[in-house]
């Protein structure tokens, strides 16, 4: 791997950074001045119409001048734009390598697709040409932003609610969500769910003074079927909004009896997820699940005897596996023929157990033949993406897909990611959104991350929420 010291001159530092970073997989950076390095320089001037980027690299200098729109948030935009694929460009030739979303770096590539859609643009060609990114990505995006199309039909008081139950039987060796053990977090339990109810309460009100109409709702964590049913029924029931699709991430098979079943078969609950991960007990055990590929397969079984819609989640580039391994447990899901299936790309944030063991993830073109493969294998099995997200965290910011069967598409999923729908969110670390569609802007509010803290600041609740959501 060859070695960088990068120097970044720029008012955009910050967001170019994100450029440079994407393209750890194939060069080794440093930020200052280091022996044994080579140099790159960049610096911009945005003037009233235009961006000028001077790139100085092993010596050698290139001026690059390009026009900017006149109004200050497109003008934002592009020097941004411009500035990345800039760097991208010398990133790019300095390592020899194509980075599979070229210089797009963002979270909701579908959300720009669509955008310049809207403005009469050609998408794909954009997407290939500015933005150099390689025509298979380029296809699986349009093809999502088109399994889209009916599912972004919205009325305009149309919401989603959020309910956070961030508890889990153990911690998963990659997990960097609101979740501890139980073991640790059981003294908070009760508290936690009072408080949660309350929460909910205040939403109701805010949804019933606003006369909101619920189109999802989403039960995530952490593992809301790892609390006792009854606790887990009572929240439920309190969330009795009569929303066409009701979610409850039963992730940890362990945690899926037929008691809770049960119980949810006779509420609202209309979809629930059942995580394999990987149908290798050898990971599993290494990336703390605590179940067995068995508990997996019992969990599924039990869970077709009902109605439910059911997702399942595997992850590519876990520790230990490896092209094969991978392809396996995409085989196994299949078979089973699940109405979802998720796949996401190992994401190494800070505060994860792996992260902090400095385990090093698989390089990026062993993560990108594991995509693909998952691509091509649930699209001929009849699975559709119908949404997908990059993370920041993963082996070259490769996507996270959605994909079902026909008419079994989880639209809280793409609500989430094309922010096109208010979320009035609960629990510890959720996030309320609310749409300002004439603008073109979104606020959220946050409600505190920690369980205990959360916990504390009930009493502050009722007031941030009826503020936020405020007319
Ligand atoms: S199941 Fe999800 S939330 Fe729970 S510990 Fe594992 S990754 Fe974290």
């Amino acid at each position: 791997m060859k070695n960088l010291a990068v120097f970044v001159n720029s008012v955009n530092k910050n967001e170019l950074m994100e450029m440079v970073r994407a393209y750890q997989a194939y060069v080794n950076f440093s930020y200052e001045k280091t022996d044994g390095f080579d140099e790159y320089f960049y610096s911009d001037e945005i003037t009233d119409d235009k961006i000028i980027i001077t790139s100085t690299i092993c010596g050698k200098t290139t001026v690059e001048e390009y026009d900017l729109p006149n109004d200050t948030l497109n003008k934002k935009k592009f020097a941004r734009r411009f500035g990345k694929r800039s760097i991208y460009k010398t990133l790019k030739e300095y390592s020899g390598e194509w980075l599979p979303y070229g210089c797009l770096t963002g979270v909701r590539p579908t959300k720009l697709y669509a955008e310049l859609l809207r403005e009469g643009i050609d998408a794909k060609g954009e997407f290939t040409g500015f933005f150099d990114v390689t025509p298979e990505k380029a296809e699986h995006v349009a093809r999502i932003v088109k399994n889209q199309e009916k599912l972004l039909k919205i009325e305009k008081d149309e919401v989603d609610v959020f309910v956070n139950i961030p508890f889990c039987p153990t911690r998963c060796a990659y997990c960097s969500f609101v979740a501890v053990s139980m073991k640790q977090l059981r003294k908070y339990l009760e508290s936690y769910v009072e408080t949660l109810k309350n929460e909910i309460s205040i939403i109701k009100n805010v949804i019933n003074e606003n006369n909101f109409k619920v189109r999802a709702v989403y039960f995530g964590g952490g593992t809301p079927t790892s609390i006792p049913v009854p606790m887990l029924k009572s929240l439920i029931d309190l969330c009795d909004f009569k929303a066409k699709e009701f979610t409850v991430e039963a992730g940890r098979p362990d945690t899926l009896t037929k008691e809770v079943l049960d119980m949810m078969a006779n509420t609202a609950v209309t979809r629930i997820s059942v995580n394999p991960q990987t149908f290798h007990d050898k990971t599993l055990k290494l990336i703390g699940r605590a179940h067995t590929v068995e508990d997996t397969l019992r969990a599924y079984d039990l869970a077709k005897n009902y109605d439910f819609i059911v997702n399942m989640d595997l992850i590519a580039t876990l520790p230990g596996e490896n092209f094969d391994d991978f392809k396996y447990s995409v085989d196994k899901a299949i078979s089973l023929n699940p109405e979802n299936i998720t796949v996401h790309n190992l994401s190494l944030k800070r505060g994860s157990v792996l992260t902090e063991s400095h385990y090093e993830p698989l390089n990026l073109k062993d993560a990108e033949k594991m995509i693909d493969y998952s691509v091509s294998a649930l699209t001929d099995a009849g699975y559709e993406p119908y949404y997908m997200y990059r993370q920041k965290y993963n082996t070259g910011n490769l996507e996270n897909s959605g994909y079902a069967k026909p008419d079994t598409e989880c639209v809280y999923n793409v609500d989430i990611m094309e922010e096109n729908c208010n979320i009035l969110a609960a629990g510890a670390g959720a996030i309320s959104k609310r749409l300002f569609r004439e603008e073109n802007r979104i606020e959220r509010l946050a409600d505190v991350k920690d369980v205990k803290g959360y916990i504390e600041r009930a009493e502050t609740l009722r007031e941030r929420h009826e503020k936020f959501w405020k007319k």
